[in-house]
């Protein structure tokens, strides 16, 4: 078994909306891997987080008329509530604004640059804000942004600091071949090879004051310039840990053996994948293991918009219909490589026949019988408390769906039993009490492997089947039935 510490991430979303659905999405896939790798053993650190730093943070705020600092600590509460909410057990939350501990540790990287890699030259470019990124003629599809399609590109022209990237383009090629840095699904890997291939550019690593709005983590040594937000956006994952003062946290979770990963959305692999590892080689820190890419979530067919109105609120999913049914749903029917269409029909479809018909009327049922009939509760065996092979391995790969999935042919195979050795009637008469009582505690055991193996993905309700089993009781009912 592996026992390496395993240090796990979800990126860092800006805060100047309301959280939709796809956040909801990777903070729970990262949670479903945190909760495994702590089953199995391992010494798990899990941390979210808001990027308050970015400029559209600023623009939103003064669109608002309110004070950028309290415009963003109002957004980003409303993010941690969202981990809250949907159950999610990281163990550290960081603000890039707020925390002491963020500034001070951007900077240190900052000043580990080393002094060949970078430069400051007069630059004009087109700037998209919805990426915070300056955009070159192949970046774009029609002269826009494909990220963000009928928003103006900016034109800018100001002195900035910038990245020879270039300099690392073999070190970064090899990394991502020998997936020394593994990037899951392999059709992102191929991507960001593919960018490196046509040769990296220099990257803009700083503001003007003035056009950040004096917003930011200032630039050691130049009073004129904050960091470009992508900069100290992505030091947060060892800022976090106390990279500044190279504490506890950072030397067990970050320089040791441990694994690093970061849980990203496909449309910042670019960041993590390239720009992240060339800023940690220049200045010679560790680098991550491993980026877990997800797809993007679409609703009705179309991509989410305040404009089409078609933005889903993970909260308001939670308050209808629970935290652990929006996990199960975003873990069993959202690919977790490929965009998916998200629709709530599909989505009370999926509740009712998977969890009220399906998992919440099969454990009422089998502890109904058990309560009834056995005279205590079912001593339960290693092998139904212990996670079976085939289920790990696909966790292993990041395959929620059918992980999932492989739960759910157990408690088909369970309704399967019951129909066929009808263990109600067998308790009826006293020839075949013994027998029927047998049955019983059978399902009993293979309801707590079931339990075993929800853990991860449906804390709450795997800790209720578990109760019910240890107290011999039926369970309060787990998921009632919508209209
Ligand atoms: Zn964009």
């Amino acid at each position: 078994m592996d026992k390496k510490p395993f240090y796990i991430t979800t990126s860092i979303p800006y805060v100047n909306a309301a959280p939709h659905i796809g956040h909801a999405e990777e903070f729970v896939q990262a949670d479903i891997i945190a909760r495994y790798e702590r089953l199995c053993g391992r010494d798990v650190r899990f941390l979210s987080g808001t990027d308050d730093n970015a400029l559209k943070n600023v623009l939103k705020a003064e669109e608002a008329g309110e004070p950028v600092a309290s415009y963003v600590s109002r957004h980003a509460d409303i993010f941690e509530d969202l981990l809250k909410k949907l159950d999610v057990s990281n163990d550290d939350f960081i603000r890039t604004s707020s925390d002491e501990r963020h500034a001070r540790g951007a900077q240190k990287l900052w000043q580990a640059f080393k002094p060949q890699d970078v430069y400051k030259k007069s630059y004009k470019g087109l700037y998209c804000v919805g990426c915070e990124e300056f955009k070159t003629e192949k970046d774009l599809v029609g002269g826009e942004c494909p990220e963000h399609p009928g928003k103006k590109l900016e034109e800018v022209e100001e002195v900035n600091h910038f990245f020879k990237l270039g300099n690392y383009t073999s070190e970064l090629e090899e990394l991502l071949v020998s997936d020394r840095l593994k990037i899951t699904p392999e059709s992102r890997k191929n991507e960001v090879l593919a960018f490196i291939r046509g040769g990296l550019e220099d990257l803009s690593i700083s503001r003007s004051r003035t056009r950040a709005r004096d917003w930011g983590v200032p630039v050691p040594g130049d009073d004129d310039q904050v960091m470009y937000v992508w900069v100290d956006a992505l030091s947060n994952y060892i800022t976090a840990l106390g990279y500044a003062d190279e504490g506890e946290l950072y030397q067990k979770y970050w320089v040791g053996d441990a694994d690093k990963v970061h849980v990203i959305g496909k449309g910042i692999s670019r960041f993590h994948a390239i720009y992240w590892p060339a800023f940690l080689l220049s200045a010679g820190v560790s680098l991550p293991t491993e980026l877990f890419v997800h797809g993007y979530l679409t609703v009705d067919g179309a991509k989410m918009s305040k404009t089409i109105g078609n933005v889903i609120d993970p909260l308001e999913l939670i308050a209808e219909y629970g935290t652990d049914a929006t996990r199960y749903f975003l873990a069993r029917h959202i690919h977790p490589f490929e965009d998916s269409d998200f629709t709530r029909e599909r989505f009370k479809e999926a509740y009712n026949a998977d969890l009220a018909n399906g998992l919440g009327n099969q454990a009422a049922r089998i502890m109904k019988l058990a309560q009834d009939n056995l005279d205590g509760p079912v001593e339960l065996s290693e092998e139904s408390m212990q996670l079976q092979k085939p289920f790990c391995d696909l966790l292993d790969r990041y395959e929620f769906s059918a992980a999932t999935a492989l739960i759910w042919e157990h408690i088909t195979k369970a309704d399967g039993y019951i129909q066929e050795k009808k263990p109600f009637s067998l308790v009826k008469t006293d020839e075949t009490r013994e027998e029927g009582k047998q049955i019983i505690a059978k399902l009993v055991q293979h309801l707590a492997m079931i339990a075993t193996h929800l853990a991860p993905i449906m804390p709450e309700t795997a800790d209720k089947i578990m109760t019910a089993v240890r107290e011999n009781k039926k369970p309060e009912n787990l998921f009632s039935r919508k209209d």
